[in-house]
């Protein structure tokens, strides 16, 4: 899930707000070494590239990404890598979650759903963004693994259905916005349907075992699909039992 833009500038040092977000179940996830490799991630990957949203900023600065990967992985949960969470699939670059969250422009009071839960890092990430996060995984081991992290991390916010995500999730839309985190060969009609109008999907569409380009879509106000392409990137597969 490497992507092919623009080359690492290091040196711009901008401190990511370490912002005192609302949920108090929330477990303390303040090990100053983690925090320190977060606050490095966000300086080096996100803002020296073309991250610029505040609040996207400061909620990749305290997610605790570490905690959504293999033990084994831990000390590579802050690389500017994406990295293997089990049943061939993966955690997406940091860079790649954070451009994502940027283009579908996230406020509070929004609904979002995202297609592939996988460890749950980008529907954590959304939900303190927003006000409801609906994600579907198909692989039942990850949906449940994501389910029980989220919620003993503190992430109440976060809804996680097992299934195809290409129906999406009908009894929750419309949404304000959809994220999908796998590559489709085209945009799921459901999907756009399930969206309110004038709402946003950013979406990998390209062929299975290549590279994507990521769209972001828009709903116009008469129902027409607006779509423009951001950045190339290569994404594990949508699979879907009609494709
Ligand atoms: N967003 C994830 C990364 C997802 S990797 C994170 O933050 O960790 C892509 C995920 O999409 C995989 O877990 C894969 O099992 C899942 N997936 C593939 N096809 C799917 C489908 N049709 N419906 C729902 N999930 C799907």
């Amino acid at each position: 899930m490497k992507h092919f833009g623009p080359t690492l500038q290091v040196g711009l040092v901008v401190a990511a707000a370490l912002a005192v977000h609302g949920c108090a179940a929330r477990i303390p996830t303040g090990d100053p070494q983690w925090e320190t490799q977060r606050r490095q991630m966000v300086d080096e990957q996100l803002v020296a590239r073309d991250i610029r949203n505040a609040d996207v900023l400061a909620v990749m600065g305290r997610v605790p990404r570490h905690e959504f990967v293999p033990d084994a992985l831990r000390g590579r949960a802050y690389s500017d890598s994406a990295l293997p969470i089990g049943e061939g699939q993966t955690i997406s670059q940091p860079y790649i979650v954070a451009f994502m969250t940027q283009a579908i422009n996230p406020r509070a009071g929004q609904r979002v759903l995202e297609i592939g839960t996988g460890s749950g890092y980008q529907a954590a990430v959304l939900s303190d963004l927003v006000s409801e996060v609906y994600t579907i995984e198909l692989l039942p081991s990850l949906a449940e693994e994501a389910r029980t992290r989220l919620e003993r991390l503190g992430y109440p916010k976060v809804h996680v259905r097992t299934g195809d995500g290409f129906y999406g999730w009908p009894e929750a839309a419309p949404f304000d916005a959809v994220v999908v985190t796998c590559g489709a060969d085209q945009v799921p009609e459901a999907l756009f349907e399930q969206l309110e109008s004038g709402g946003k999907m950013v979406i990998p569409v390209g062929p299975a075992g290549g590279v994507q380009r990521l769209r972001l879509i828009q709903k116009g106000p008469n129902g027409e699909m607006q779509s423009r392409e951001l950045l190339p990137v290569r994404f594990v597969p949508l699979r879907h039992s009609g494709s």
